[in-house]
């Protein structure tokens, strides 16, 4: 078609040049007769004198009107929706330019001729002339009307093939897009603008067309962030306007940064879960995403995943190291004593803890042994080890000591003295007191009683060093405080008893509740005159000055133990009140007897005259 258009363009031109041509043949032969009409108008005026007429005067200047020398590039308006645009020669109708230079041209030669006629008139010429005037006239016309003719013809088929071309062009105003109409922008990305181009532009004839019109780009928001822009683009050129847009996707397909922290002392107890070392995730769009990382272990690995918002997922993972770098931890208790006495029990205490193993105190290895039996220093050696060879040690020194012995010559000053007395007994517990003053070599005094079934330790006290002292056979308050006679009776059995356990009587006693007694209240004055009596037939009695407590304060043995220890600590020579037939006497004696012994105190049992403790007779 485009061929076809510059084809009918061509005829076009070569139909102007035609044209053109004619004109100026047209031209030419107006002014060679202009010259000649000229010539013969002088030489007449010169023969007459006249003057030429003012009409005469302006046929001379009578030409065809000056034609636009561009009107081969005519109009390229559009004829169906855009008026031309050029000067304003161009813009006036070209059907009007054409039939304006016919008629000119026609006008100009009939004018010619009307002119030859006129003047042939107003000349009155001769009639002789008429025939030669009218020969000159009819040949000089002639050929003028022929050619004119040829040229109304170009015309004429130059205005048809025009005005057919110009009924096909269509002119437009188009707005091009340099780039793609889409584009797919990564976050973050510049968008660089491509632009666009408007042309305007007929679609048969070219003449009008303009190239690179300025376009208007407007765009509600940069794309910037995530999302969707339209971005439009407007040309306005005459009174048309045209437009394009594109669209620009912000999109994010980077995904996030997941980075590992690894500490490479951090490893796992195997069968123990995971402690997280630390993880960071940032994304280009999101920022930091570290909360959301969302981990998984799973077969001695941790997988970790993160998502931005726009779906792009980054993961990681990490081998656990599995081991056990610590050693148990083993505990030596402190309620184990480092010091003992020769025989004292001593049993070990501690403990393992493995942070994998758990408790395995069972497997601790003690390397060394505390003989309680043997004095010495011990040394003892433990480890624990793991099951992955982690291993603690520790070590301790336990003392055994030497038993503390009773020392009697120690007590030249009389400072420090302890007589320990046992009433009521012998006992069921006797037995086991005399072993635990064996072991301390300490001497003690026994005021016995003769109803129980013991009476042959009697004769062991005596035999072991302790001294026996009359109490009474009976111990009935009632009985023996009834009168002299009845005490004296009393009196005189059990050291009968006493002679036949130990082979010799003894002039040691304690009267039953004490020479303070108030039970005796019932017979007047018998504790004044039964220590009296006491005393003139060769006796040497003994009350007490410290108590242990065990018959109305105390049944536990450590208390009757201070008890004791705080009592002795009150004047330089105790004489301390006990009982043997009570269980937790026996029990708590040992500890009082071994502290004293630490604190330089010397136990004597009592013999005659040794110290008078009496206490103030209340009967
Ligand atoms: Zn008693």
């Amino acid at each position: 078609m485009k061929q076809f258009l510059h084809l009918i363009s061509s005829l076009l031109a070569a139909v102007r040049q035609v044209f053109l041509s004619v004109l100026n043949y047209f031209k030419r032969l107006k002014e060679s007769r202009s010259r000649y009409y000229s010539r013969r108008r002088d030489r007449k005026r010169a023969a007459s004198g006249k003057t030429l007429s003012q009409n005469e005067k302006s046929l001379d200047i009578v030409y065809p009107r000056d034609l636009n020398p561009d009107i081969g590039k005519l109009p390229t308006e559009n004829i169906v929706r855009q008026k031309p645009a050029g000067p304003e020669n161009n813009r006036s109708s070209i059907f009007t330019q054409l039939k304006h230079m016919f008629r000119t041209a026609a006008g100009n030669i009939q004018e010619t001729a009307g002119r030859r006629i006129r003047q042939t008139k107003s000349k009155r010429p001769p009639r002789t002339t008429g025939r030669r005037i009218r020969q000159s006239a009819g040949r000089r016309i002639r050929p003028a009307f022929v050619i004119a003719a040829a040229a109304g013809v170009f015309v004429l088929a130059g205005l048809i093939t025009y005005a057919s071309l110009r009924s096909k062009n269509v002119y437009t105003l188009d707005v091009t897009l340099n780039g793609d109409p889409a584009v797919v922008l990564e976050y973050g990305t510049a968008y660089e603008e491509p632009g666009a181009a408007a042309s305007y532009r007929g679609s048969v004839i070219h003449s009008n067309d303009q190239a690179d019109l300025p376009v208007e780009t407007t765009m509600e928001q940069a794309p910037e962030d995530l999302g969707t822009y339209i971005i439009r683009y407007s040309a306005e050129y005459e009174d048309m306007k045209a437009g394009a847009m594109r669209i620009v996707h912000v999109v994010d397909t980077v995904a996030p940064e997941l980075t590992l922290t690894t500490n490479p002392d951090a490893y796992t107890l195997p069968g123990h879960p995971y402690e997280e070392e630390g993880f960071t995730a940032s994304d280009n769009h999101d920022g930091d995403l570290t909360p959301q990382v969302k981990s998984e272990e799973k077969d001695g690995h941790v997988y970790y995943t993160v998502s931005d918002a726009s779906g792009n997922t980054a993961t990681a993972d990490r081998a656990i190291v599995y081991d056990d770098r610590t050693a148990p931890v083993l505990t030596l208790k402190d309620d184990v004593p480092l010091e003992i006495i020769v025989g004292d029990d001593w049993k070990d205490s501690f403990t393992a803890v493995d942070d994998l193993d758990g408790d395995i105190t069972s497997k601790v290895k003690v390397e060394g042994k505390v003989d309680n039996y043997k004095e010495g220093t011990y040394t003892l050696k433990y480890k624990s080890e793991d099951a992955h060879g982690n291993a603690s040690t520790a070590e301790r020194t336990v003392t055994v000591k030497p038993l503390p012995k009773n020392d009697p010559s120690l007590a030249v000053n009389g400072e420090k003295i302890i007589f320990l007395t046992f009433d009521d007994g012998p006992g069921e517990y006797t037995a086991e007191l005399l072993d635990i003053l064996a072991k301390y070599d300490v001497k003690a005094t026994f005021f016995v009683t003769g109803t129980g079934d013991y009476l042959d330790l009697i004769g062991r006290e005596a035999a072991e060093g302790h001294t026996v002292g009359v109490h009474s056979l009976t111990h009935d308050y009632d009985k023996i405080y009834a009168d002299e006679d009845a005490f004296w009776e009393d009196f005189d059995a059990m050291n009968d008893i006493i002679e036949q356990q130990t082979g010799s009587r003894t002039n040691i006693m304690r009267f039953p509740g004490g020479s303070s007694n108030t039970v005796s209240a019932g017979n007047e004055g018998l504790m004044t005159r039964l220590t009296v009596q006491a005393l003139k037939k060769g006796y040497d009695y003994y009350d007490w000055n410290a108590y242990d407590g065990d018959v109305y304060e105390t049944t536990d043995p450590e208390q009757i133990s201070q008890n004791i220890i705080d009592e002795i600590q009150q004047q330089s020579i105790s004489v301390v009140l006990c009982h043997d037939i009570k269980e937790y006497t026996k029990d708590g004696i040992e500890d009082a007897i071994r502290w004293a012994l630490e604190n330089g105190y010397t136990f004597l049992p009592i013999t005659y005259g040794c110290f008078e403790c009496h206490h103030e007779v209340q009967n």
